[in-house]
């Protein structure tokens, strides 16, 4: 039995190696008497559109509402399809569901993860109007292949990076290769607020200027609404707290990078696989995930072993109950399937010390020696 217990991740030692820088950025807003947009808001939407190498940033409530105000921006509504990776997080499909669109589901390469852009071409219909890719786990999708047949198909690209902050593909940073971008800033996020909190970025200046228009009620002038809008706007608080923590992003990014190399190291020769890193991809290591067909037993005797684990995700969104209505039968996505069966989440964090990445990589030995 290992002495100590690793949780998965540790959102509270995050919060205390920065406390005094954040609790000064707090305490400025509160202190300010200015508590919704504002100049605060505006700062971090300047510097992260900076740090992405995009030319627009607009805050929101948080992810899910990004990818949504991303496909109402550009007037996807019923009657259109929207194709989306089979294996993503369900915000993915559910922002094109809330929109009265049809997510079409593409099953991802069983190496990275990201959704195969040779299976993409079969799913494009006279319907299609978007194409969804997502940077899961924080592995750049291959986006190259995906923006060809944009291009050809006549299709939109918004990218869902909540996962990716920071990663670049093909040396360019995750932020405005495809028309929109859609960030989360969930606390469990590599670039993670106390709260809530969303982005877009783009380098379309008019996209920009409507997200601004629909996250504020419609509104550009206080009280006359020049559409039904909604109200997602980033908290002020939340854009203080992530002011602080960019600054901090890459070099955080970096020790979850000195992580997954130990981990890479130490698991070779285990009953599991290790991920597969194409040679294109940054990646940020939002999660590091391994494979193994006893997957259930793995993660009960890590448990047993005071090492906490996650499962991202063990539902694929077409086998939820919430997709009932939508008719998919089990076997229907089986790379998907398998997936979900197979992966587990290892600790991974910033705040991970080296004893306690000792103490998850021994136990992985012991239980799959
Ligand atoms: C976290 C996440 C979202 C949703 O973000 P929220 O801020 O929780 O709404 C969307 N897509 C992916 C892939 C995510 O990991």
């Amino acid at each position: 039995m290992s002495p100590i217990s690793v949780p998965f991740l540790d959102l509270k030692a995050a919060y205390l190696e920065l406390k005094p820088e954040i609790d000064v950025a707090l305490a400025r807003v509160l202190d300010s008497g200015w508590y919704i947009l504002g100049e605060e808001v505006e700062a971090f939407e300047t510097e992260f559109a900076r740090y992405c190498g995009s030319r627009h940033c607009v805050g929101v409530a948080n992810g899910l509402d990004a990818l949504h105000l991303a496909l109402r921006v550009l007037e996807i509504g019923p009657g259109d399809e929207v194709i989306v990776p089979s294996n993503t997080y369900i915000a993915t499909w559910l922002a094109v569901s809330q929109c009265g669109a049809t997510p079409v589901p593409v099953e991802p390469d069983p190496q990275t993860h990201n959704i195969d852009p040779d299976r993409i071409a079969a799913a494009i219909t006279p319907r299609t109007r978007v194409l969804m890719p997502v940077h899961l786990y924080g592995q750049p999708a291959d986006l190259d292949p995906i923006l060809t047949l944009a291009r050809e198909h006549g299709l939109r690209v918004v990218e869902d990076a909540a996962q990716a902050h920071g990663a670049s593909y093909r040396g360019k940073r995750i932020g405005a290769h495809g028309d929109l971008v859609a960030w989360s800033f969930y606390p469990g996020k590599n670039l993670g607020a106390f709260g809530d909190a969303g982005a877009l970025t783009t380098d379309d200046s008019h996209l920009a200027e409507r997200l601004r228009v629909l996250r504020n009620y419609g509104s550009r002038v206080k009280y006359v609404n020049d559409e039904a809008g909604w109200n997602s706007r980033l908290d002020p608080l939340q854009a203080a707290a992530l002011r602080v923590k960019l600054r901090y992003l890459d070099a955080w990014n970096a020790r979850r990078a000195v992580l997954a190399a130990s981990y890479d190291k130490a698991l070779a020769g285990l009953r599991l696989e290790r991920p597969f890193l194409p040679d294109w991809a940054t990646p940020v290591w939002h999660l590091y995930v391994v494979q193994t067909d006893n997957r259930d037993e793995v993660q009960r005797e890590l448990n047993a072993r005071g090492i906490g684990s996650l499962i991202h995700y063990p539902i694929p969104p077409h086998l939820q109950q919430a997709y009932a209505r939508a008719g998919f039968a089990a076997g229907d996505l089986p790379i998907a399937e398998r997936l979900a069966a197979r992966v587990l989440s290892l600790p991974m964090g910033p705040q991970l010390e080296s004893a306690a990445l000792g103490a998850v990589i021994a136990a992985l030995h012991e239980v799959l020696s």
